[in-house]
């Protein structure tokens, strides 16, 4: 009896598996020793966008003619149904802020296969509205770019831009609109000195690429600063 407590106070988490099994976030599988939220068949197998030119995919096309940028990728296909949307939505709706610093590794490692990823100088993600900061309790965007950068070790800068106007939901908005909604929602905070840098913009998702947009916006007002733009999923 002594040796069986012994054991259960040693091995905590195996028992607790034993008698609470652990599932896959996604499929809903038992996990296995060593799996954390997500299980390695999920995550290895993870619907993958396969850009390999940063300057000529679909994502940098959708920024083509609208302003100057450098590269512009993403790693996952986000689809209806699919499991990066069921991704997405564990890590903002179920505060899953580890799963997205180990989707940003994955981003990173891949990011590393670029040539123009190399001159990079800072990662910043893109921000939330104050209030829905406070409401989720993290940046998932963020949370992304220190992924990127434990891989990368290039620095995350969260001190640059200021999201301003606060936008509810976007999901049942007309591109038009979307638009609208963030044409001048995003602020240069005070002091910032980028000037000449390359800096490379996190997301989560892009859908329309509307709030990239207004990154860059008000990015490009930094004298000769060169942008990139990435995220971990596309539309
Ligand atoms: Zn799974």
């Amino acid at each position: 009896m002594f040796i069986q407590i012994k054991s259960i106070f040693k091995y905590p988490g195996y028992i607790l598996d034993l008698i609470y099994p652990r599932t896959c976030i996604l499929c809903g599988k038992t996990l296995a020793e060593g799996e954390k939220e997500i299980c390695s068949i999920c995550f290895l197998d993870m619907p993958k966008t396969h850009i390999l030119n940063p300057a000529d995919n679909p994502v940098a096309r959708m920024f083509w003619g609208k302003f100057p940028f450098t590269l512009a990728t993403a790693l996952l296909v986000f689809d209806k149904g699919n499991k990066t949307q069921k991704l997405i939505h564990q890590i903002k709706y179920y505060g899953h802020k580890e799963l997205a610093v180990k989707m940003g590794k994955m981003l990173g490692a891949y990011l590393q296969n670029f040539d123009l990823f190399r001159s990079i100088d800072f990662l910043i993600p893109v921000p939330l509205h104050k209030r829905k900061l406070r409401m989720r309790g993290f940046n998932q965007s963020e949370r992304i770019a220190r992924g990127v950068s434990d891989i990368s070790k290039k620095p995350v800068f969260t001190n640059v831009l200021d999201r301003c106007h606060y936008n509810p939901s976007q999901t049942r908005k007309s591109r038009y609109e979307r638009w609208e909604n963030v044409a001048d929602i995003f602020r240069i905070k005070e002091g910032v000195q980028l000037q000449g840098k390359h800096i490379l913009l996190v997301d989560d998702v892009i859908t329309t690429g509307a709030t990239m947009e207004a990154c860059a916006h008000a990015l490009l007002k930094i004298p000769e600063i060169k942008i990139a733009l990435v995220s971990l999923a596309s539309a």
